[in-house]
């Protein structure tokens, strides 16, 4: 079925098949004929390629993925949107809705069924109460993924394409930068959404690296240091770093000094390699007093 755009199409599926939106799960439906290509294009779905996407909704991005790719794979969590994607999906025969929440979903052993021989891209219009830990569970897992091209809440986005060293960056800009280059593609206005939110968007590309970008000793630890240096944004590094890590703050101070840093450093000063030899020091100097913590990205 085409047109997913034409809100009267939107509304009259969705009626027939007695569907409301969930605030809950994130619903905002794209609207803007335009959106959708533009994601395709530039998230590289095209010949040689699977494209996995998180949320199909009524399908409308997933059309537009699979014109241009060899196959698609979308994760939806809302039983009820099945029925309505088997009517507007029917006549793409390379596409396959997988009715699973994408946070338990075995991302790798669907990536190793459906997309064999082929490179793998994500697309997807995150819902937006969860795109960090989607983001960061795709990174984590390291799936063999190429990029993931995402809309997410504006400043969700900025936060996510900050550079570490700079004042929008938080604990994601660096977790993020660890795995990928991230860049920012374009805006989207609340208006191209059904419902409206109360927020603007974008759309952002991670191409995921081969490698880390900074080599560390312990991983487990780098990321707790970052985590750690954000819990307190007002906080210089030292005092983060010694409530979060539950170590002294002169075993912080240590390792701020013995990794060529200023002692009252702000968290949003550090670049990823300053965080790299801070963990470093860190694991020197204090390993037996780190606590364990719980996540704070
Ligand atoms: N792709 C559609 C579009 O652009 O119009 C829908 C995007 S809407 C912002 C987000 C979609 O993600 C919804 O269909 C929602 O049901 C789904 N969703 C929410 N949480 C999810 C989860 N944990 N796993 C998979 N899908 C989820």
């Amino acid at each position: 079925m085409d047109n997913l755009t034409n809100i009267n199409v939107i509304k009259e599926i969705l009626s027939k098949h007695g569907f409301s939106f969930s605030r809950a799960l994130g619903q905002n439906f794209l609207i803007n004929p335009s959106v959708c290509p533009r994601i395709a294009e530039m998230g590289s779905a095209q010949k040689g390629w699977g494209v996995l996407e998180i949320g199909a909704g009524v399908g409308v991005l997933t059309r537009e993925l699979a014109l241009r790719a060899d196959k698609v794979v979308s994760v939806e969590i809302d039983g009820r949107l099945i029925p309505v994607l088997e009517e507007t999906l029917a006549d793409c025969g390379n596409v396959t809705v997988i009715n699973e929440d994408v946070m338990k979903a075995d991302l790798s052993a669907i990536i190793a069924e459906h997309f064999p021989k082929l490179k793998v891209a994500v697309c997807a219009n995150l819902p937006y109460y969860i795109t960090s830990p989607i983001i960061m569970n795709l990174l984590e897992s390291r799936l063999p993924i190429e990029c993931i091209t995402v809309m997410v809440q504006k400043e969700a986005g900025v936060r996510l394409c900050a550079e570490p060293g700079t004042r929008e960056a938080g604990a994601v800009s660096a977790a993020v930068r660890y795995y990928a280059e991230p860049k920012m593609l374009f805006n989207v206005s609340r208006g191209s959404f059904m419902p409206a939110p109360n927020v603007d968007s974008c759309v952002i590309r991670l191409d995921v690296k081969k490698e880390p970008a900074v080599k560390v000793s312990d991983e487990k630890l780098y990321f707790r240091v970052v985590r750690g240096a954000f819990s307190q944004r007002r906080k210089t590094l030292g005092n983060s770093l010694s409530s979060a890590l539950g170590i002294s703050k002169s075993e912080a101070a240590e390792a701020i000094r013995a990794a060529g840093l200023p002692e009252n450093i702000r968290p949003e000063q550090l670049r990823l390699d300053d965080f790299a030899a801070v963990s470093e020091h860190l694991k020197e100097a204090a390993e037996s007093c780190i606590k364990e913590r719980p996540r704070l990205i």
